[in-house]
């Protein structure tokens, strides 16, 4: 049994903010991984790594302009510690720069030993710790935080619940939006009636295998107009493909119906 399998995986996360991270760590999911060590989790104070009085962890930007940069002799202090403990961890840097986050980043950095997280603040890091001391960069999207711990809980949320045993069954994972390139069914609980609007008559039903085929055409249709783009890469089963040619075939009866007596006829098409 390796090292991960024995203690779970292990999250560090570099931080002047380490208390930001307490009230992440005491809850739901999260809570419970820890408790079953499946994970194990630690924010650092970069600021421990500091040198003098006011153990200062920023500075001015050589070349003047605004802002203020994380120096890299804490930065590196701090990393350097945290590799000691963690030797087989990935070190990430979070920046708005980085490959961008999704679930396929989730799913690769979920089979890691670990991760050591390096969250910046101010304009960012000493650009020397980008090329020396990290193994990746990673953005949590197209849009600018100001700190990486955010970014870093983000992650380790993310990874935390594809990490086999932490959710109540594989499935949960497994079906959840974006694990096969789609989008989630629509999901209902009771009352089986809530303000006018019924739970669909076919999830009453006991019948798993229409459930099922309803709880694809569902997923099918909310990806194809919230998110068509993922269906474009999909690579779609027999099945998905006989939906799609059906839904087609409903399609051009309505055209072809209003075309002969709708509003659509009316106008002349205009
Ligand atoms: N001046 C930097 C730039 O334009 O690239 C942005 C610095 S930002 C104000 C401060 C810190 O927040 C970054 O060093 C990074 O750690 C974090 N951060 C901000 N946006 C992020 C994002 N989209 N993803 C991950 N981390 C982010």
């Amino acid at each position: 049994m390796d090292n991960r399998q024995k203690k779970g995986m292990n999250f560090i996360a570099l931080t002047i903010f380490p208390e930001m991270f307490n009230p992440f760590w005491e809850h739901g999911i999260i809570r419970r991984a820890i408790d079953r060590n499946k994970i194990r989790v630690s924010a650092i104070d970069i600021r421990n790594f500091a040198e003098g009085k006011h153990r200062v962890t920023d500075d001015r930007p050589y070349g003047g302009g605004c802002g203020m940069v994380m120096k890299p002799e804490p930065l590196a202090a701090a990393i350097r510690a945290a590799t000691q403990k963690a030797p087989l961890s990935k070190k990430i840097l979070l920046t708005p720069q980085g490959r961008r986050f999704d679930s396929g980043v989730a799913h690769e950095l979920s089979s890691s030993d670990g991760l050591i997280l390096i969250c910046g603040r101010y304009e960012g890091v000493d650009e020397r710790i980008c090329h020396d001391f990290i193994d990746d960069e990673i953005s949590i999207g197209d849009y600018v935080l100001t700190g990486g711990e955010l970014a870093a809980m983000v992650i380790i949320d993310a990874v935390t619940r594809l990490i086999p045993g932490i959710l109540g069954g594989k499935e949960s994972a497994e079906k959840d939006s974006f694990s096969g390139s789609v989008l989630e069914y629509a999901q209902y609980t009771r009352p089986r009636s809530f303000e006018g609007h019924n739970v669909p008559e076919i999830l009453l039903s006991g019948d798993h295998q229409k459930i099922e085929n309803w709880r694809l055409e569902t997923s099918l249709i909310r990806t194809f107009l919230k998110r068509p783009d993922l269906l474009e890469n999909k690579a779609l089963s027999k099945q998905e493909i006989e939906i799609l040619k059906k839904w087609c075939v409903d399609i051009e009866k309505i055209i072809h119906n209003q075309s002969l007596s709708g509003p659509g006829a009316l106008s002349g098409g205009q």
